[in-house]
């Protein structure tokens, strides 16, 4: 079964439209003024080419708490990291993705220095939720209001939290990393402000393991390149393995009965689902990237058993050891880098149908085939939907689903899973291949976890099914403007 992101299967367990029911975040009164560090000041010695930004980053290592419709990112360490992997200035305004965005102030004018979408490990539109995460800038050379907002529309933003942070600040922990990292250079295709710099990160490799980490670093490299937009602008990515030790062998793992020590403390049944993997000290895991120039991270779960999830810009976690690895590489790290929403859905009953009428920020679905997202891509005509056996295709999903779920309720070993799925795979490229003899963009009924009132690109992607030979359009588009932000100037 195609992996779920952490958000979507939080998705699936509340009701269709809720978000948009949710009362507004209380908005914090006063900036939280933050202290706690009484290491000596010293920042990096580079050249000054920027007037508003010094050399390094600032990490700020948030808790998000999401109660009782009340939300709010709380501060819990501002951390200097050596580098700063985007040119300078910055672009104050990237890709709009994200449920969250964090704007950069001069605390003494009002100018907008930088701006940035995310998201972090939570469902939106959770209850009562909380998750550790980290968002980064470069580092201001004077004090600096910092500001985090919460998707409420297309194109609305509510207040959420307010931070003030003078970069002269004691409370900036400006030691060295703790953790002890070894690199490897796997790829390098230039200077990190100009390239998409990818850290692939292991947990769950013990000491010993470190060839095995280095090994399978190679191996999620060479998938993630096997396939378009990546193929071609593989000279666009520098790509370092980090590797970081952990005290067991393998991640912890409920289903099997495995609790491990782990660097990461990586777990499957994230977000409640048996095949979603995800870490569960983002601290350790944003420490030990650190030690690179770092735009996006992979982490590799030294493990066999079939899982992954990922969200936008956040890390991209997988099981490296299964059978379908190259798959989920591809798929999670796309999450990650495009803030691609996954195409697929559970089919039930003629549904489920989207209840929503807010267009989704994510950039590969869209409520109405009149609403022109990836128009530049269209084949064929804008404001009709598109035909695609989509009945047949949803007896036979809801069937594999079904199969699936019956393969892990019996326990049975992971070879004959991933024999199984590798079967399935063969099957859903068939059954999706007869709608076309080439390739036809436009819009197709069926995406985000909806079967009804919702669109994706074309009848295939790599975030529909699972195969790993193409991605739709939609998010061929975007993945390709996501690293070009990163090269251009
Ligand atoms: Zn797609």
């Amino acid at each position: 079964m195609p992996n779920h992101t952490r958000r979507s299967l939080l998705r699936h367990v509340t009701a269709v439209g809720l978000p948009l029911l949710l009362p507004a975040c209380r908005r914090t009164d006063a900036p939280q003024k933050v202290s706690g560090y009484t290491t000596p000041i010293t920042l990096p010695s580079a050249p000054e080419t920027d007037p508003q930004f010094a050399p390094g980053a600032l990490r700020l290592d948030l808790r998000h708490r999401i109660t009782g419709g009340t939300e709010a990112f709380t501060l819990e360490r501002l951390r200097l990291e050596p580098s700063w992997p985007e040119r300078l200035p910055p672009l104050k305004d990237g890709p709009d993705w994200g449920d969250y965005r964090v704007s950069l102030h001069d605390a003494a004018g009002d100018a907008l220095l930088f701006r940035r979408g995310f998201d972090t490990g939570l469902a939106p539109d959770a209850r009562a939720a909380t998750t550790q995460c980290s968002i980064r800038f470069p580092m201001p050379r004077r004090a600096v209001r910092v500001s985090i907002e919460k998707r409420r529309g297309a194109n609305f933003f509510a207040p959420l939290s307010t931070f003030e942070i003078d970069p002269a600040s004691a409370a900036i922990d400006r030691s060295v990393i703790a953790i002890p990292t070894r690199v490897d250079n796997l790829h390098i295709g230039g200077v990190a402000a100009s390239k998409v710099d990818l850290a692939i990160l292991g947990d769950g490799y013990r000491e010993a393991e470190y060839t095995k980490f280095v090994d399978d670093a190679r191996r999620a490299a060479s998938y993630l390149f096997s396939v378009e937009p990546f193929k071609s602008r593989q000279g666009y990515f520098n790509v370092r393995g980090v590797f970081a030790a952990s005290a067991d062998s393998g991640v912890t793992d409920a289903y099997l009965g495995l609790n491990k020590n782990t660097v990461f403390r990586s777990a499957y049944f994230s977000g409640g689902s048996e095949r979603s993997i995800a870490d569960d000290d983002h601290y350790a895991l944003r420490e030990v990237a650190s030690a690179v120039p770092y735009d996006f991270m992979l982490v590799l779960a030294n493990a066999r058993r079939y899982g992954g999830s990922a969200y936008f810009a956040g890390p991209a976690v997988v099981a490296i050891d299964n059978a379908a690895a190259r798959y989920l590489v591809i798929h999670e790290f796309a999450h990650a880098i495009g803030g691609l929403a996954d195409e697929y859905y559970v089919p039930m009953a003629g549904g489920p149908a989207y209840g929503g009428n807010v267009e989704p920020w994510y950039p590969n679905v869209t409520l109405s085939p009149d609403s022109g997202k990836w128009r530049k891509r269209l084949t064929e005509p804008q404001g009709r939907p598109g035909t695609w056996n989509q009945t047949e295709y949803d007896q036979y999903f809801a069937g594999y689903v079904k199969r699936y779920e019956a393969l892990r309720a019996n326990g049975v070993e992971e070879k004959v899973v991933e024999q199984f799925m590798e079967q399935e795979r063969q099957r859903q490229t068939a059954l999706l291949a007869k709608n076309h003899p080439a390739r036809k963009v436009g819009y197709y009924e069926g995406a985000n976890g909806y079967a009804k009132g919702i669109f994706r690109s074309e009848a295939d992607c790599i975030m529909f099914s699972l195969q790993t030979q193409y991605f739709c359009a939609a998010c061929s588009a975007v993945i390709e403007r996501m690293i070009d932000a990163h090269v251009k100037p």
